[in-house]
């Protein structure tokens, strides 16, 4: 589904991407790993392009995102989902017209459809009883899962996680691991920045271990925990365990 050809990314005169290469099949989880700064955000926010890499290619489904126009461009976009660190819902709107927005507006759905989608996946997410509550009432855990229902909303074809338990409290990082765990089942291709050993080992297709701008190692969970090839990738996952 996606491809990655010889991405790179500048910031000014910082190298934040240098060289990557990647493929993503359809229905694959991979983890990204790498020490802070290494460019994880900034190589996901390349996938669907809410940063222009400086060359290379992103290819979605075969087209090349870097060379499309922006009305193409928005078209592709919604077919990827993205859940970041905050949640980032809109605070001034109910959990259920939070999932009811970007379906009426961007997909024209009527509005009964749009509630009648909007519930079966705030059940799907344990969160049905909340649907009338506003964002600030809920915990972070709950947040989280909203914003992962509301990414889902959009029937995106691939999800794109950001360090998505890595603003909650230890207790409520299950629950969230838990929601994305059953979406990986079901096979939704994802990709997720995390540093949860658990969930990727479980769950992930490959892990992809990031440093200095470069995919340094991608190797099976058991391989990147157990027996990391790459000196940087010890010495990373040496300090996570
Ligand atoms: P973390 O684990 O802390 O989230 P990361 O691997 O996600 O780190 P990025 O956020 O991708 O790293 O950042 C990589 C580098 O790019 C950092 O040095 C950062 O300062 C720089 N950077 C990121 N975004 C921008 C930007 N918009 N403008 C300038 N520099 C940026
Ligand atoms: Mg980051």
């Amino acid at each position: 589904v996606i491809e990655v050809n010889h991405l790179s990314k500048k910031f000014g005169e910082t190298d934040v991407l240098k060289d990557i290469n990647g493929t993503v099949k359809s229905g694959q989880v991979i983890c990204v790993i790498g020490p802070s700064g290494a460019g994880k955000s900034t190589f996901l926010r390349c996938l669907n392009l809410l940063e222009k890499p400086t060359s290379g290619e992103v290819k979605f489904d075969g087209t090349d995102l870097t060379h499309v126009s922006s009305k193409q461009l928005l078209d592709l976009r919604e077919r990827m989902g993205m859940v970041f660190q905050s949640f980032n819902l809109f605070p001034n709107m109910t959990v259920l017209k939070n999932l009811m927005l970007a379906p009426i507006r961007v997909k024209h759905m009527s509005e009964a459809e749009a509630e009648k989608t909007a519930i079966a996946l705030l059940d799907r997410v344990g969160l049905k009883e909340k649907a009338n509550a506003y964002p600030s009432s809920l915990s972070g855990g709950q947040q989280q899962r909203v914003a992962i229902a509301r990414a889902l909303a959009m029937n995106p074809e691939v999800m794109l996680f950001d360090e998505p338990t890595s603003a909650l409290d230890p207790e409520m990082v299950g629950e969230v691991l838990e929601v994305m765990q059953e979406l990986a089942n079901e096979g939704m291709t994802m990709v997720v920045v995390t540093h949860e050993m658990g969930f990727a080992k479980s769950v992930a297709d490959e892990v992809w271990f990031m440093a200095d701008g470069y995919i340094l190692e991608r190797s099976s969970p058991d391989d990147m925990f157990e027996h990391p090839k790459n000196d940087r990738a010890k010495d990373f996952i040496g300090k996570i365990i």
